[in-house]
C-alpha cells in the first residue's frame, strides 16, 4: 500500500485516445511526485525549442504523494508545462479539489498532449475517459462552466478549466478548480491552445492507503497538535494573506506605481484588519484546518452581488498601490473580474501599471489605449482595461501579451518600465528592499516568481534584508526547500511548523520507500528538481544573462520606501557568483557535470556537455559589474 498511485493517464487530444502507464520507480525515488516528477517528464518528453502554444507542448496535471489524505494542507495540485510567457519550464499550484479527485480516479499525473480539432472537454468517470464536444461551453466563465458540468455529470464533479481569456490565448490565463486557480505562467493559455475547455472528474471517493496506517495516523495527530498551537496558523486563519500588506509596507517593499516607490501612506485602508471586516465566511482547500481564504462581496462586474474567495495579498498589491490605489472594494471587484475572464491578477495588475507609467511618461496616449485615460488610480479606466485584456480586444490585445512582449512591440523606451524577469511579471515584493529575495527571483527557473524560494530570514530579522553579500548559500537552500515542498505539495501557509525531518517521517509512513526516510536525501531531491529545471532551460538557451532583474532595480534608487529608500541591487553579479558556487554551477550559471553526476542526473549530462567548456570550471567568481 502507498499513498502514491504510481500511475499516470496520458490523453492524446489529436486522435481522442488515452492510456494508463506506470510511473517508473526511478522517477519516484529521485523526484518524489508533483513538481519533481513533472519536471523530469517535461525534460524527457519536450524537445528543445517547442513553441509553448503549439500542439507539441504538453500540459501536466499533478497531485503530491501526501495529497488526498488526512494530512492538513497537502492537497493542492500543480499544473506544469513550457510557459508561453517565459519559454522556460513552469509550474503553477492551485487549491480546490481537482487534484484529490485525480487521486480518487487512480492517477498521480495526467499528461495532455496534442490539440483537439474543435473545442473539447474531457470527462473521467468509472467507465473511462470521454472526449466531449465543448462548443456550447466555449465562452463561459468558470462558475457557469462548473454549474453546467455538474448538471451534465453529477453534483460531485470537480474540474480544471479555463475561462474566455484562455480561449483567447491571453498569455497569462489561469486554470480554475472550484474558486481557486493555478494562476501564474499562462498554464490556462496552454490549455486554450489545445482547444481544451476543461478536464472534469466524477468518480467514487477512494482514499489513498498509507504503507503504515498506524504510523501515518500518529503523525497527522502530531501535525494537528502543532497547528493548533501555532500563532502563524491563527493569523492565517483569521486574516489570511492580507495580513502581509502592513509588514511589506513597513519594510518599504510594497511595490507602488509600477515599482517606482516602496510604500504608501494610506496602508491602513489595505490592512488585514480592514479586509477582515469585509469577510463574510471562511474558505479553504481540501483537508486544511488553516482555511486561510475568505469570502467577500463583489459590487460590480459579472460577479456583482455574489461573493468571491479573495483577495489574496498578491491581488491587493496588484490592484492597490501598484496602480496608485488603496480602495479595498476596487481590489475585490478587480479580482472578481479577472476571475470571470480567467486571468492572473498579478500579471494583469503589472501590465496595467506598465500602461499607466507609459501614459504618465507620454510614451502612449489615450488614442493608443482605445480612448482610456490611464492616469494612476483611474478606477473606471483600469476596470475597462481588465475587460479589454480578458476579451483580447483593442489595447487589451497588446497587454495580453505580457509586459515583455508588449514593450518589444511598443519600442520608444517602453522596455525600461516593463517589470518582469524572464518574461514573468514581478510579484508583490520590491526586490531592492530584500536582496536575498531579489537573488531568488533573478535566478528562479520560472522567472519573476515569489514562490520559487522565499528567504523567511529576511522577514523575521534573522538576516538583514538590505545586505547584498553572503546570500548565495541562503537562496540555494530556500530554493531546494521550496522544490521539496512543491514535490509533496505542501502548502506554504498550511504546512506551518513542519520541516524536512517531519516530511521524511511522513513520506516513509505513507509510501514505505526507505530512501524518503532521510531528510538529507530529501533536500538532495529538492536540489535535483531545481537542477533538472535549470537543465531544461539551458537547452532552451537560458544562462547567466537571463538571471537578472529589471534595470530599474539595478540602477534606479527606490523612492518612498522607509528603511529601503534609495536602495538598489548594486551587486547582483557578486550574488550570482555566490549562488552558482553554492549549487556547483559554472560561471555562466550552467550545472557542472560533476554536480549532475552527484545528483544522479545522467540524462542531463550529455545535453549539458554541449553547453559547458571542457574544463567544467565551476564558478570562480566574477568582478562585480552590475
Ligand atoms: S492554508 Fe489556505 S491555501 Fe493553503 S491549503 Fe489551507 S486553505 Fe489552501
Amino acid at each position: 500500500m502507498s499513498t502514491l498511485t504510481g500511475k499516470l493517464l496520458r490523453i492524446k487530444l489529436n486522435d481522442a485516445t488515452y492510456g494508463e502507464e506506470e510511473i517508473p520507480q526511478r522517477h519516484t525515488t529521485r523526484f518524489i511526485s508533483a513538481r519533481g516528477v513533472g519536471a523530469i517528464y517535461l525534460y524527457d518528453e519536450l524537445a528543445p525549442g517547442v513553441d509553448p502554444l503549439s500542439p507539441a507542448n504538453k500540459l501536466l496535471l499533478l497531485i503530491g504523494a501526501l495529497g488526498g489524505t488526512g494530512l492538513q494542507g497537502f492537497s493542492k495540485w500543480a499544473v506544469m508545462s513550457k510557459s508561453p510567457l517565459t519559454g522556460t519550464i513552469f509550474r503553477s499550484i492551485s487549491g480546490g479539489n481537482f487534484g484529490v479527485w485525480m487521486k480518487h480516479a487512480g492517477y498521480d499525473l495526467i499528461i495532455l498532449e496534442g490539440k483537439a480539432a474543435a473545442p473539447m472537454y474531457i470527462h473521467i468517470d468509472t467507465s473511462g475517459v470521454h472526449f466531449l464536444d465543448a462548443s456550447d461551453l466555449w465562452g463561459l466563465d468558470y462558475r457557469q462552466l462548473q454549474a453546467q458540468l455538474r448538471e451534465k455529470h453529477g453534483d460531485r464533479t470537480e474540474s480544471a478549466s479555463i475561462g474566455p481569456a484562455g480561449e483567447n490565448l491571453i498569455r497569462y490565463a489561469v486554470i480554475h478548480s472550484g474558486e481557486r486557480t493555478a494562476s501564474r505562467g499562462g498554464m490556462g493559455t496552454v490549455m486554450g491552445s489545445k482547444n481544451l475547455k476543461a478536464v472534469s472528474i466524477n468518480v467514487p471517493t477512494k482514499k489513498p492507503s498509507p504503507f503504515d496506517p498506524a504510523a501515518y495516523k500518529e503523525l497527522i495527530k502530531i501535525q494537528v497538535g502543532i497547528l493548533k498551537e501555532h500563532p502563524r496558523k491563527q493569523t492565517m486563519t483569521t486574516l489570511g494573506t492580507p495580513y502581509i500588506t502592513k509588514i511589506v509596507n513597513m519594510m518599504g517593499i510594497l511595490p507602488t506605481k509600477n515599482y517606482q516607490e516602496g510604500s504608501i501612506a494610506t496602508i491602513e485602508d489595505l490592512s488585514g484588519d480592514q479586509f477582515l471586516k469585509l469577510k463574510k465566511a471562511r474558505a479553504g482547500c481540501y483537508s486544511c484546518m488553516t482555511r486561510c481564504g475568505g469570502m467577500r462581496e463583489v459590487m460590480q462586474g459579472p460577479f456583482g452581488g455574489s461573493q468571491i474567495d479573495g483577495p489574496e495579498y498578491e491581488t491587493i498589491f496588484a490592484f492597490g498601490p501598484l496602480v496608485g490605489l488603496s480602495d479595498r472594494q476596487f481590489v475585490i471587484d478587480a479580482n472578481a473580474l479577472c476571475d470571470a475572464y480567467g486571468i492572473d491578477t498579478i500579471s494583469t495588475g503589472v501590465c496595467i501599471a506598465f500602461a499607466c507609467e507609459l501614459f504618465a511618461r507620454g510614451i502612449i496616449s489615450s488614442a493608443d489605449a482605445d480612448g482610456l485615460k490611464l492616469t494612476w488610480g483611474n478606477q473606471e479606466a483600469l476596470f475597462s482595461l481588465i475587460e479589454k485584456i480578458g476579451k483580447r480586444e483593442g489595447f487589451g490585445r497588446l497587454l495580453g501579451e505580457g509586459v515583455k512582449r508588449a514593450a518589444e512591440q511598443l519600442g520608444s523606451g517602453a522596455a525600461a518600465v516593463a517589470m518582469h524577469i524572464k518574461g514573468l511579471e514581478l510579484p508583490g515584493y520590491e526586490p531592492r528592499g530584500v536582496k536575498g529575495y531579489a537573488l531568488s527571483m533573478a535566478t528562479s527557473n520560472i522567472g519573476g516568481s515569489h514562490m520559487y524560494g522565499r528567504p523567511r530570514e529576511e522577514f523575521s530579522g534573522q538576516a538583514d534584508p538590505l545586505v547584498e553579500t553572503g546570500k548565495g548559500d541562503l537562496i540555494a537552500r530556500v530554493q531546494k526547500e521550496q522544490a521539496l515542498e512543491d514535490s509533496l505539495i505542501a502548502c506554504t501557509f498550511g504546512n506551518t511548523g513542519l520541516d524536512a525531518a517531519m516530511y521524511a517521517r511522513l513520506l516513509l509512513a505513507a509510501t514505505g520507500i526507505n530512501d524518503f526516510g532521510n531528510d538529507a536525501n530529501l533536500l538532495d531531491i529538492g536540489e535535483r528538481i531545481v537542477c533538472i529545471e535549470r537543465c531544461f532551460n539551458v537547452r532552451e538557451g537560458f544562462d547567466r544573462k537571463d538571471d537578472t532583474l529589471p534595470k530599474r532595480m539595478r540602477q534606479e534608487p527606490l523612492q518612498q520606501a522607509g528603511p529601503a529608500t534609495n536602495q538598489m541591487v548594486s551587486h547582483l553579479e557578486h550574488l550570482l557568483d555566490e549562488y552558482y558556487q553554492a549549487l556547483g554551477y559554472t560561471a555562466d550559471g550552467i550545472p557542472g557535470i560533476k554536480r549532475l553526476q552527484e545528483l544522479d542526473l545522467p540524462e542531463a549530462v550529455e545535453d549539458i556537455k554541449t553547453h559547458t567548456p571542457p574544463s567544467d570550471s565551476i564558478s570562480p567568481g566574477r568582478n562585480d559589474q552590475s
